[in-house]
């Protein structure tokens, strides 16, 4: 891995959550996955290359075809409920653990930090393991792995629709989770940028406000995004690798310093 980024940036970006400890914070997106199966939206091999969004992930798709919809949520449940997380995911929760990171904002829906051992966990699109009712708005936790069994899953309390608890196209972010999200980025000094193209907004206001208040910003992604141009330390390749080899680092004893 070390011919694709250049250890120099490896070990500085190591340097930089050491020296910044406690104060680290990792904006997550469907690329930390990727490694452990589940396509992402965008970039090579992206979801959206073979489905169109707006037939699927929006209200108004749900509204004219609730079936094809949840059709297309349980093939993704079934991809994640197979999934394990990443190296990525793991490193991220041993160094909340270890009080190294503050936590993890995401845009995903997949659970799989959660998994890994995260506590702090702010989802900012919801969560593909949890049902909202369209009529009460009750929400009910299916639990890691759990796939509705009915085409059309139906609330116990009122028999309405229920639909994935997860945002999608057109829709607001949860104003709650969305000002938890601000608040770990105020305090936060460096901000770990993985896996995100940077596209979707609000989410990607946090990272670009962040650099704009003079935050450190690391990026890991293989290829270039929209964010790329805000980052001090740009870690190109796939997560779970880099971050492996960051781990190694952070552990070591910094005497190289
Ligand atoms: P995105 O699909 O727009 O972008 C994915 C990014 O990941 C790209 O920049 C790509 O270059 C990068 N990537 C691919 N492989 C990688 C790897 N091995 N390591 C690091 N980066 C890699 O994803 P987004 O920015 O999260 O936005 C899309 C929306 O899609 C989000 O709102 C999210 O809710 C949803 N989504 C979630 C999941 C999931 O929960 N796993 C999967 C697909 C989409
Ligand atoms: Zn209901």
């Amino acid at each position: 891995m070390s011919e694709v980024v250049p250890p120099e940036d490896l070990s500085s970006a190591a340097r930089l959550i050491k020296e910044h400890s406690g104060k680290v914070l990792a904006f997550t997106g469907a690329g930390v996955s990727a490694e452990a199966g589940i396509p992402t939206f965008r970039g090579k091999d992206g979801l959206w290359n073979r489905y169109r969004p707006e037939e699927l992930a929006t209200p108004r798709a749900f509204e004219s075809n609730p079936k094809r919809v949840w059709e297309w949520y349980k093939w993704r449940m079934s991809i994640i409920a197979r999934a394990e997380p990443t190296w990525a995911h793991k490193v991220m929760a041993d160094w909340e653990r270890k009080g190294v990171l503050m936590g993890v904002v995401t845009q995903n829906v997949d659970g799989l930090h959660q998994r890994a051992g995260s506590r702090l966990v702010i989802e900012l699109h919801g969560s593909i393991w949890r049902t909202r009712c369209t009529v009460c708005g009750r929400r009910f936790d299916l639990g890691f792995g759990n796939i509705p069994e009915e085409d059309l899953p139906r609330c116990r309390e009122c028999g309405g629709l229920l639909r994935p608890d997860v945002v999608w196209f057109e829709e607001p972010v949860p104003m709650d989770q969305f000002e938890r999200a601000e608040r770990l980025f105020s305090e936060a000094e460096v901000i770990l940028i993985v896996g995100t193209s940077g596209v979707v907004m609000p989410a990607a206001l946090l990272p670009i406000n962040a650099a704009r208040q003079g935050k450190i910003l690391v990026e890991v992604n293989p290829e270039e995004t929209n964010l790329s141009s805000l980052a001090t330390i740009r870690l190109r390749g796939p997560a779970g690798e880099i971050f492996r080899e960051l781990a190694r680092l952070v552990e070591e004893d910094l005497s190289w310093r």
